[in-house]
């Protein structure tokens, strides 16, 4: 007889890492541990105000009542219009859907369309919740490891290699959180080659860090670099990392009718429409004045720029400079196989991350979560002092080792 409360499909997948090692550094800093946390996944900037006022409004007009599943009217004609200005897509207003965060989006999009045994190919460095999500929904991740070399991106040839005729979706994520690898307009074509002939591959693209891009890079999705991938393309937004409103709530996708339809009908099982005051911000943020997304993003890439300086200054770590988003992800192969005063060995970069969070209070975390090692993921979302104070002590601690 089964004891578990848990049914079958749960044992398949874990906790999400980057929630429970941030849940670790909050309950040390409250037990009075000066930790320097960098596992951060969110901005640490709160939501502009004029946003905030939005939804306050929006609640004393009495607007606290259920929603359309699929987002109310207001707030996906305001997403219309940002996909028409921002990436050059037009979407009528049943092609869109809202949903509680992207991650929602995500799932709501695998729920309704994986079945059992279904490949998705998940290009790694991957964000954690990826291959979780498919697996939940009995589907197979396909894991095609994008080395450092590569920029941490798919290419064409290994793309061809791991398409099958079980292929369902392809996720592709940029800028890429953990590695901040940024797709060019010339890459999105040369994959775009690739899904062109193999025409039962749906792509989705994770677009949540569209924002924070650096060095006068431009942004390029999918759907709009490669026209004729429209069709099969689901592209995922939200407001949670462009406008620090991570609590809000709010993720959003544009993509093929009978795509989106499937998904409303499936949360109009589930969750129903996301909370009527946080659409009425999420709305007031994309129509609303723009300057904090270029205010945050200015503060973000000068904190990329003294992290990377800091983490290649100390022996031993190798870390590229990203091109998006607001984490870095320096492999740390040197220090494999090393000892730490204590005379404990250090054989992964699990072991590592543990060593830095024990011996000098640092909060990081380890390649393996994100499916590529030995490397480490820093987010940069915290202050410059912090960065700095944060990098001397894992100086110290890589130094120690032996
Ligand atoms: N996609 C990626 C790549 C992320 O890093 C995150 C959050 O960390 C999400 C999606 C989820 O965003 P949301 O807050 O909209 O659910």
């Amino acid at each position: 007889m089964k004891l578990s409360i848990e049914a079958t499909r749960m044992t398949r997948i874990k906790p999400s890492a980057s929630i429970a090692a941030k849940a670790l550094a909050n309950e040390l800093v409250a037990a009075g541990h000066d930790i320097v946390d960098f596992t951060a996944g969110e901005p640490d900037f709160d939501t502009p105000e004029h946003i905030s006022a939005a939804a306050y409004e929006a609640a004393k007009r009495g607007e606290t009542r259920y929603t359309p599943t699929s987002g109310t009217v207001a707030l996906r004609d305001a997403i219309r219009a940002k996909f028409a200005r921002d990436n050059g897509l037009n979407y009528d207003r049943n092609q869109i859907l809202v949903a509680n965060g992207a991650k929602q989006v995500i799932y709501s999009a695998l729920t309704a369309t994986v079945e059992e045994g279904d490949e998705v190919i998940v290009p790694a460095p991957y964000w954690v919740s990826y291959p979780d999500i498919v697996l939940l929904n009995g589907g197979a991740p396909v894991i095609v490891t994008c080395s450092q070399e590569a920029g941490f991106k798919l290419t064409p040839e290994a793309l061809e290699g791991a398409i099958t005729a079980k292929t369902k979706w392809l996720i592709l994520n940029s800028p890429s959180n953990p590695t901040g690898a940024v797709y060019s307009r010339e890459e999105l074509i040369g994959l775009g080659e690739v899904l062109k002939r193999h025409s039962h591959v749906w792509i989705m693209t994770d677009d949540i860090y569209e924002h924070l891009i650096y060095d006068g890079l431009e942004y390029v999705t999918l759907a709009a670099a490669v026209p004729q991938l429209y069709d099969r393309t689901l592209t995922i937004n939200g407001v949670s990392k462009a406008y620090a409103m991570t609590g809000w709530r709010i993720g959003y996708a544009g993509g093929p009718r009978p795509l989106i339809a499937a998904m409303d009908k499936l949360m109009s099982q589930s969750t129903g429409g996301a909370g009527s005051v946080s659409q009425a911000a999420a709305r007031e943020a994309l129509e609303g004045p723009q300057d904090f997304v270029e205010s945050s993003r200015q503060a973000f890439e000068g904190r990329r720029d003294l992290i990377v300086k800091l983490l290649n200054s100390i022996n031993g770590t190798r870390c590229l400079t990203p091109n998006g988003a607001f984490y870095v992800y320096p492999e740390c192969g040197a220090f494999m196989g090393k000892s730490t005063p204590h005379g404990k060995r250090i054989e992964t970069d699990k072991d590592l991350q543990l060593y830095l969070l024990e011996a000098v209070k640092v909060a990081v975390l380890d390649g393996g979560a994100y499916g590529l090692s030995p490397h480490l993921r820093l987010s940069f979302a915290t202050s410059s002092q912090r960065i700095e104070e944060g990098c001397r002590r894992i100086a110290v601690a890589l130094e120690a080792l032996r």
